[in-house]
């Protein structure tokens, strides 16, 4: 027997929604994680005919790429699409499960689909997040480093990029007195008692930092472990917004655009005119418009996204060509990166990528 909850759990190790965007909400907005899970229907929008497909598929979880409760609901009584989605997903024993912007912001995520998709080498995250690193830093009797170390970097301490076991230590001596309700492991209690300490510090991600904690207290030999967390500077490589990579070789507008649109499965581009060949490409999966700033400081040659506004495509400037490819269009492979995800880890739950095309625009062409 699998439950909603076991999806989820593994969804959020690989997307935790620490790093969701403030504005958003992700996660389980309607049913319940304990139910047990028949199957899953993924989709990039969870619209009323999402609720019914996954009806007549016997699917009691949808996980949507876009949240269907964005704004807040004040009421629920069918007056527009989001609330009789809700209303239906609830009346049938639906779970809705919406994975957004931390699917965004990871470095194996939307924006690393499309990239994927366009035959980018060499791809990083264009704008990586600050403030998501920590250092924790505590003091360690000497004799207990080693052992208050290793279970730090086993929960997830440590990791910078490319890097791991990432610490510091120095010397120096730590003073306590304990009274008769203390259990100190070392010393006499009512008398002062001096232990040589390490200051052991270790970077942590913000996503990690409660299992890295708990880690910590059952390692310490103390009864009151002292320990600070404090932010640093450094922006963490592997979160963040948009991504820029490479092309193979360096092709001429023409010749992008053919690729691009085959690529992506695409109807149209809207583009702007760019005077030189193109290799380095950013992308960003959804309204994208935010990062080209980001795109022309990166050097990009293309910057393909969606939702760009009139005046907003005059910034390109020749700097770079701006590829507005669409929103649904931009994304719509998410639905495959999320299916293969979750079939990973359990290959024989029954995952359903959903048929229905919930673009909202039609192309007359
Ligand atoms: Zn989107």
């Amino acid at each position: 027997m699998s439950t909603i909850n076991q999806i989820i759990k593994h969804l959020e190790q690989f997307a935790p929604t620490i790093y969701q965007e403030s504005y958003d909400n992700c996660g389980l907005l309607t049913g319940d994680a304990t139910w047990e899970l028949t199957k899953v229907l993924v989709t990039l929008d969870c619209t009323e005919a999402v609720v019914d497909e996954a009806i007549a598929k016997g699917c009691n979880l949808i996980v949507a790429h876009h949240p269907i409760i964005f704004g807040g609901l004040k009421k629920i009584n069918g007056k527009n699409y989001v609330e009789r989605t809700v209303i239906k997903a609830i009346k049938n024993d639906i779970a809705i499960y919406a994975i957004h912007t931390n699917l965004d912001n990871m470095q194996f995520g939307v924006n690393h689909k499309i990239c994927e998709k366009l035959g980018l080498i060499n791809t990083q995250i264009l704008v990586p997040k600050s403030g998501m690193l920590k250092m924790l830093c505590v003091y360690v009797p000497q004799a207990h480093l080693q052992v208050v170390q290793e279970a730090l970097f086993n929960a997830g301490a440590g990791d910078i990029g490319n890097y791991s076991e990432c610490s510091f230590y120095a010397t120096g001596m730590g003073t306590f007195k304990g009274n008769e309700h203390s259990h100190a492991f070392v010393g006499k209690i009512g008398e002062r008692h001096q232990e040589p300490e390490y200051k052991l510090e270790v970077v942590v991600d913000d996503s990690k930092l409660d299992k890295v904690i708990s880690a910590l207290k059952s390692a310490h030999p103390y009864e009151v472990v002292a320990f600070n967390v404090y932010t640093i500077m450094n922006p963490n490589n592997t979160i963040g917004s948009g991504m820029i990579g490479e092309l193979p070789e360096d092709l001429n507008t023409e010749d992008f655009l053919k690729h691009l649109k085959s690529a992506m499965n695409l109807t149209l581009v809207r583009y702007t005119p760019y005077s030189k060949s193109i290799k380095k490409v950013a992308v960003c999966g959804g309204s994208g418009s935010f990062l080209l700033k980001n795109a022309i400081g990166a050097q990009a040659d293309a910057f393909v996204t969606a939702d760009f506004k009139y005046h907003e495509f005059f910034d390109a400037e020749n700097h770079l060509m701006i590829a507005d490819i669409g929103h649904y269009e931009s994304e719509i492979f998410t639905i495959n990166l999320l299916a293969d995800e979750i079939v990973k880890k359990f290959p024989t739950f029954a995952v359903i990528l959903s048929e229905i095309n919930t673009n909202p625009i039609n192309y007359y062409i």
